[in-house]
């Protein structure tokens, strides 16, 4: 990995992160004049902890890292952004990124300004370890990849990320949203190996708390310090932390059943779409959906919203003509889909 100062960008190694007022005392007791709030109204008249050390601690402790390697963000969406904003010069360098993947990298990329060099993905969904190296230039300061990615449902091998990881000397981005639905395909237990490596998880997906808004960044700690530097102050808001500390101690057996469930759901899912005879093809799932081809994606789409069955149209990404994306839902929500599917034509 090139040192940490020449990925940087200039302005952000200089930058002098604000200071918010609570950053000075600690304690949890005391007459709070300092920053300005209203009196009234508790709790929510407080700033919340920028640094979230409370619930920091917490993940940290059920992930199997230390505190200064996670990054607690508005979602993984926060960090994703972040992490262009920290090592992308605007119009002047670039990152890697596969295709199809999720649309997040191009959108973060285009606002700042910066070029995303797409590689395409091989045929079955497969990292081109080659390709993606070659795609390198003098200006790449990150390769995003995605696994599961999303929208194809696969896991990348495991092999071919780490050839990607120790054959480039920038970043890379490992966007491991679905993990909870792949177990044991997780690199999180071997960040410590590779200090350009970040990986980005999330409280959306098996955990069910996307409308809180909570995603993970792990890396190693002058990373994660790069990125708290330039976050908001009061990135999460006290609900989310105070609510994330909740449902993690509650819910983690929940979580389990859960998880459970939607995977014996996409198998049973996946049967019933197989004998539908305008499927084609199943693309095999690591996460909580399906991509399914078929000849005439738009008008199963259409039929389906007829029905309010909302799923996703992905047949103008690439190599994914045809292909609709199907979230798993609850037993009842996955009967009404094959019904309505039953009903097409
Ligand atoms: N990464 C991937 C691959 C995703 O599919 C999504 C959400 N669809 C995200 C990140 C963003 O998740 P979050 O809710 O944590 O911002």
């Amino acid at each position: 990995m090139k040192p940490l100062q020449q990925l940087l960008r200039p302005n952000i190694l200089a930058l002098k992160p604000y200071s918010s007022a609570r950053d000075e005392y600690t304690g949890e007791e005391g007459v709070f004049l300092d920053a300005n709030e209203n009196p009234y109204n508790a709790p929510y008249n407080r700033y919340p902890d920028p640094h979230q050390r409370r619930l920091k601690r917490r993940i940290a402790a059920f992930k199997g890292c230390e505190s200064d390697q996670l990054f607690l963000g508005n979602g993984s969406d926060e960090p994703i952004d972040l992490l262009f904003r920290a090592f992308c010069r605007p119009g002047t360098d670039n990152v890697v990124a596969i295709d199809p993947t999720y649309g997040m990298y191009q959108v973060a990329a285009a606002t700042n300004d910066i070029k995303v060099q797409q590689v395409l993905l091989t045929k079955d969904f497969q990292l081109d370890v080659e390709a993606v190296l070659a795609a390198v230039d003098e200006q790449t300061k990150i390769i995003w990849l995605c696994s599961p990615n999303n929208p194809t449902g696969n896991c990348l091998r495991n092999e071919d990320i780490e050839r990607v990881i120790t054959g480039f000397e920038g970043l890379v981005v490992v966007d491991e949203a679905y993990i909870d639905f792949a177990p044991g395909r997780s690199l999180l237990p071997r960040l410590q190996e590779f200090p350009n490596l970040v990986i980005l998880q999330t409280f959306s997906k098996a955990w069910g708390m996307a409308g809180l808004r909570l995603g993970m960044a792990f890396a190693q700690p002058a990373i994660i310090e790069v990125l708290s530097r330039i976050k908001y102050p009061y990135n999460l808001n006290v609900l989310t932390q105070q609510k994330a500390m909740d449902l993690l101690e509650k819910n983690q057996q929940e979580v389990a059943k859960w998880i459970e469930v939607l995977l014996a759901e996409r198998s049973a899912l996946a049967q019933e779409l197989q004998k539908l005879p305008f499927v084609n093809l199943i693309h095999p799932s690591d996460a909580n959906f399906l991509l399914i081809r078929t000849p005439d994606a738009k008008a199963v789409y259409q039929h389906l919203i007829s029905q309010k069955i909302i799923i996703r149209d992905r047949s103008s990404v690439s190599l994914c003509a045809g292909c609709l994306r199907i979230t798993v839902g609850s037993p009842e929500e996955n009967k009404q889909l094959i019904q309505a599917l039953q009903a097409y034509k």
